[in-house]
């Protein structure tokens, strides 16, 4: 019969219907396809309740509909799982019983809803905590039934969020542990290119909190770094002129995740400079960049350091700065010009900057540790005479200040002495075990440029 009346319809001529008889044919199609997948779970039904799939030599539903119908093995395992949902079976005594999902299964028959209304439908009654009593679990089935009759499958999925709080107020335990364990965000290590890659997932509250942070950084037009025109903050400031806006939305050609990245960064920006974020190591919460005079004359070219161990093209490094407040910039010395001299044993907030200028980062040989990770210690023992001038102190990360100490495993340090080529930096002597002769070593990992001179002197080029 339905071969008879597809041959019908694959003859008959389209051309002469009126647009709205068109319309009228695809869903009256569309229903009578609805329809038809009720008689394949039929099909399905009565193929097993008479062990076709055994006797044909299947030891599954799954694989005899893989094979006769040669169709993949998710469609086949979808249409036994439709069946065994919609379908009706018969007791061993041939009494029929219900479908599981009843009025899934009278909507399916009327042809008011599809395959994917079935699927989303069932993934919702699957969730069900099995506490729920009987009565509600069949009160939600036709609820969800009913939405399927009159919306599409993802009204059904979103409906089906709801109704599962609703059901299980007190939200999912595992879930919520399950959260908690899944949250985190990485930051990778910067690429060739400088740029870093973020990968990471937010907890519904994080996401709650950044989303009406980026509906308004991150509108088109706002915060747009190619374009001068672009109002910078936030899109809903009244102090932004609406046309102005409207002008750089018109030209804004960035794509949706630049956009969001660029409102990151003016984010990121104003925070520092409202303050709020306080003081780390004693010093204000800001970006500090380490470059040379030469560097920052010639404007171009090189690459600044921040005392968090990142690297910035000189150019982005002084376009920040030139905004000044969330930025300081550092010259970078090869000796230790300032002695403040302070008799304290706290280093002062200057002396931690010139530090970070001149070491960088941590200053025990083969360390990468940068200058936010560092705390800084006295280059001789404070106890033993050593001064709080800077030429006395020295930028230090925690793991390494352990291994200072005057135990036969220690190691010790002390400034290079003037006239030697580092003089004024920190020299570290390793203990017996590392190296008998105790050779004084500096660390040349906050200073490339001192390893590749040196390689280019192991090498006899002339290093210019
Ligand atoms: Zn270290």
């Amino acid at each position: 019969m339905l071969t008879a009346a597809v041959d019908g319809l694959l003859d008959s001529g389209l051309r002469d219907l009126p647009d709205g008889e068109i319309v009228d044919v695809m869903r009256a199609m569309e229903q009578s396809l609805r329809r038809a997948e009720a008689v394949s779970h039929r099909l399905v039904v009565e193929s097993v309740e008479r062990s076709l799939p055994a006797s044909l030599g299947y030891n599954s539903p799954k694989k005899m509909l893989i094979e006769v119908l040669r169709i993949s093995g998710a469609d086949a395992s979808a249409r036994v799982t439709a069946a065994r949902e919609l379908g009706v079976w018969h007791t061993l005594s041939g009494d029929p019983m219900p479908p599981a999902l009843p009025e899934t299964a009278a909507a399916q028959c009327d042809g008011d809803i599809g395959v994917d209304h079935v699927r989303a439908v069932a993934k919702v009654m699957r969730k069900i905590p099995h506490a729920v009593g009987n009565d509600a679990v069949a009160h939600a089935e036709a609820v969800l039934a009913h939405l399927a009759r009159e919306g599409t499958p993802e009204d059904v999925e979103q409906a089906g969020h709801r109704l599962l709080a609703y059901l299980n107020p007190d939200g999912n335990l595992g879930d919520d542990r399950d959260r908690k364990r899944r949250r985190g965000i990485s930051i990778g290590r910067q690429d060739t290119e400088l740029m870093s890659r973020i990968s990471g997932e937010l907890d519904p509250v994080a996401r709650a909190l950044l989303d009406p942070i980026l509906a308004k950084w991150a509108r088109p037009g706002m915060n747009n770094p190619d374009d001068p025109d672009s109002p910078t903050g936030d899109g809903e400031n009244p102090s932004i002129d609406r046309e102005v806006l409207a002008a750089a939305a018109a030209r804004d050609t960035r794509t949706a995740v630049q956009r969001n990245h660029d409102a990151f960064s003016a984010v990121f920006r104003t925070l520092l400079e409202s303050g709020v974020l306080g003081r780390h190591r004693g010093l204000p919460t800001t970006v500090i960049v380490t470059m040379t005079l030469e560097q920052v004359e010639k404007a171009a070219g090189g690459l600044a350091t921040t005392a968090t161990g990142g690297l910035l093209p000189i150019e982005d490094a002084l376009a920040l700065a030139e905004d000044a407040h969330p930025v300081l910039v550092l010259f970078d010395h090869t000796g230790r010009p300032l002695h403040l001299g302070r008799r304290r044993r706290l280093a002062s907030a200057d002396q931690r900057l010139a530090l970070i200028a001149a070491d960088g980062g941590c200053t025990r040989p083969g360390c990468a540790a940068p200058a936010s990770l560092c705390a800084v210690h006295h280059v001789t023992d404070w106890h033993k005479g050593g001064h709080t001038d800077i030429g006395g102190l020295t930028l230090v990360c925690d793991a390494c200040h352990a291994q200072v100490n005057d135990g036969t495993a220690g190691w010790t340090t002390r400034s290079a002495p003037e006239h030697s080529t580092h003089a004024g930096r920190t020299e570290w002597i390793p203990p017996p075990h590392i190296d008998p002769s105790r050779r004084p070593r500096i660390n040349h990992r906050h200073h490339p440029g001192e390893l590749i001179e040196h390689a280019r002197g192991q090498v006899g080029v002339d290093s210019g």
